[in-house]
């Protein structure tokens, strides 16, 4: 037994959680009559409630996390869904193959990246990581383990990915891996005055490269409104398959309250902009510092202090996402509130096999707030109001706040999931807006 929270750490709902290491574990804990309901837990790198059981109870997954076996020629490996992208990238890197997808955390389960289909830097080609799954086993709480892909059980298969770990508990993996030739990527880094050169350097570059990803001050207002840097970055062609690990540091306490505040913020934001000397820069950098430079600092969601943080990630349908995302940028920057690292990213127009995949083609906006009162609350009701109308949607697997109403609009194929929704499996997400 241990005690979980989301990545947010908001809402402050620990939860207990009986732990699983091998597959005959989980009918103990799940099949039958369980006393109340309970959800699947990776590594909690979701922010808000769709990691957190209605009842407070969660089965802990990382136990499951072995190879089960790999062919090392087409780069299709199957596993256990505790296994982490870390772990995927400790056995896969050095044979030559690399994740086809990957969040901006490698500390995330299999399991956990197909219940969120979580996407990455490479969205704009490579679609959604449910993209990329071959096939998956799911144990339902009626006792039956369902093998499921594009041909068998295909209504589950699409429900499961991006279904926020509801339609059962996923147990192995098989995934088609990308091939690389090294741990290294070539990056290129434009410094950017405002959000229109954001949008023109996109236009301009994203078809040319796998991963691309802007950084934006989220303080910056007037004619700076939307200044940031646009990153691109493609795996190199040469160089060692394992660079140099990072060394990594942890917060190490709880501080009572958070140390990030408006001065703070502000400070940051503008020496991250003028940071890089040239306004176009080259460079080569292992895999960590390109795609997981947060994972650099462990725990540093305890910055936030004990009250925690929410993060805000939205969708804005291409037509609509250059004014939607000025107006919303203009909020935040009014608000004084917002965070480090606001991350901005043209989203393609790969579609996914899930049936509430979040990705929409056209710009998604996402950045961290201390959890303040009645501050958070006030801004997010202004922010929704704008994405709702553009015809955007906000993030799940971030999410602590989001209206039943705004869900509905935004997820039409809702009611699908819940027709195939495990009853033994309930989020404080799910319960807050679709039920
Ligand atoms: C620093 C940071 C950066 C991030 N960057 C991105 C990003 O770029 N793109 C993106 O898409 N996301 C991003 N995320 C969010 C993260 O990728 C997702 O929340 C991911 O799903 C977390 O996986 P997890 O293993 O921690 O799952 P958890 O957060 O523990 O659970 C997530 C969901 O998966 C379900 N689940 C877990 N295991 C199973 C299982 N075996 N069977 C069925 N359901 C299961 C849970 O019930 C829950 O609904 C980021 C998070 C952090 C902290």
């Amino acid at each position: 037994m241990g005690r979980r929270l989301s990545w947010g750490r908001y809402p402050a709902r620990p939860q207990t959680a009986d732990a699983v290491a091998w597959p005959d574990d989980l009918p103990r804990l799940f099949v039958g009559q369980p006393p109340a309901s309970t959800l699947a837990y990776g590594c909690g790198r979701s922010y808000g409630d769709s990691c957190l059981a209605e009842s407070d109870h969660v089965i802990a997954m990382r136990g499951l996390d072995r190879v089960i076996e790999a062919d090392w020629k087409s780069g299709v490996i199957r596993a256990q869904a505790g296994l982490t992208l870390s772990d995927v990238i400790d056995v896969a890197l050095r044979r030559g193959w690399f994740p086809p997808v990957t969040p901006g955390t490698k500390f995330v389960t299999l399991g956990g990246a197909i219940a969120n289909d979580v996407h990455g830097k490479n969205h704009h080609v490579q679609g959604t990581f449910g993209q990329h799954v071959l096939e998956f086993t799911l144990q339902r709480s009626d006792g039956r383990v369902l093998t499921c892909s594009r041909n068998e059980n295909p209504d589950l298969f699409a429900a499961t990915i991006g279904g926020l770990g509801l339609t059962g508990i996923i147990l192995a993996v098989t995934l088609q891996l990308r091939p690389v030739h090294s741990g290294l990527i070539a990056q290129r880094s434009i410094r950017f005055g405002n959000l229109r050169e954001f949008f023109e350097l996109s236009q301009e570059y994203d078809a040319a490269h796998e991963y691309t990803v802007a950084w934006v001050d989220c303080l910056a207002s007037g004619s700076r409104l939307g200044r940031g840097h646009y990153i691109m970055g493609d795996h190199s062609a040469r160089g060692p398959r394992r660079p140099a690990a990072p060394g990594r540091i942890s917060m190490p306490i709880d501080p009572p309250f958070s140390l990030i505040n408006q001065l703070s913020l502000r400070c940051f934001n503008s020496l991250y902009y003028h940071r890089q000397r040239k306004q176009d820069e080259k460079r080569v950098v292992g895999y960590d510092p390109f795609f997981y430079p947060l994972d650099k600092l462990l725990n540093w969601n305890r910055m936030y202090g004990r009250r925690g943080f929410q993060q805000y990630q939205c969708v804005i349908p291409q037509a609509n996402a250059e004014p939607a995302i000025a107006e919303i940028l203009k909020r935040i920057s009014a608000s004084g509130m917002g965070s480090f690292l606001a991350v901005l990213k043209q989203c393609g127009p790969v579609q996914s096999p899930g049936l509430m995949s979040f990705p929409l083609h056209g710009a998604s906006l996402a950045l961290d707030f201390a959890q303040r009162e009645p501050a958070i609350s006030r801004l997010f009701a202004a922010l929704d109001e704008v994405v709702h109308e553009a015809g955007g949607r906000l993030y799940p697997a971030k999410d602590a706040h989001m209206s039943a109403a705004h869900f509905r609009a935004a997820y039409p194929a809702w009611q699908q999931v819940e027709a195939l929704r495990d009853p033994a499996l309930m989020s404080q997400f799910w319960k807050r807006v679709a039920l």
